[in-house]
Order: structure tokens, then C-alpha cells, then sequence
């Protein structure tokens, strides 16, 4: 309900070597691995205002790339959604 459209995640075509399997394939799914508050890492507070840094700049970050949902599907867990950066 009158949510752009531009807020969605969009994965861009590049080829990246997939972390379940190790081929370097189009990557058609990501994992981002947020740390978690009272975690090792010190993790900025998120901010509208923050939004543009990119999340694989923020300390801490990871991002895995998968060759396909199965790939990434197995254990796949999202801390966070999109929606939790803007507000
Ligand atoms: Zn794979």
C-alpha cells in the first residue's frame, strides 16, 4: 500500500563464485549476514539518513552469493528486511 516499488532487493547480474556449491555462476541469490547486537562487532545504529552507505561497507557485514535459491535456500535466514532501514 503505496510502498514503492524501488524499495524491493534486486540482486544485479554479475557472476560470483557460490558459496554452497563453488562455481562461479550468475548469482541469483545473497545472503547477508548481519551481526547481531551484542556481538564481537561494533554495529552503527541505521538511520534513514544511513541509508545510502552500502551495507557491505558497514564493519562486520558479509555477504554470500548463491548460484540458485537451492543453494542459498538451505539454513537461509534474514535478520533483517528492507523495510527495517526505511522507515
Ligand atoms: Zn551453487
Amino acid at each position: 500500500m503505496g510502498r514503492p516499488s524501488n524499495k524491493r532487493p534486486v540482486v544485479e547480474p554479475i557472476r560470483r563464485k557460490c558459496a554452497t556449491c563453488g562455481k562461479v555462476l550468475l548469482v541469483k541469490h545473497r545472503k547477508w549476514i548481519i551481526p547481531q547486537r551484542g556481538s564481537e562487532y561494533k554495529v552503527p545504529s541505521y538511520n534513514p539518513n544511513t541509508k545510502k552507505k552500502e551495507r557491505k561497507e558497514i564493519p562486520g557485514v558479509e555477504v554470500l552469493n548463491f548460484c540458485s535459491i537451492e543453494c542459498g535456500g538451505e539454513g537461509f535466514q534474514n535478520t533483517y528486511t528492507e523495510d527495517d532501514f526505511i522507515k
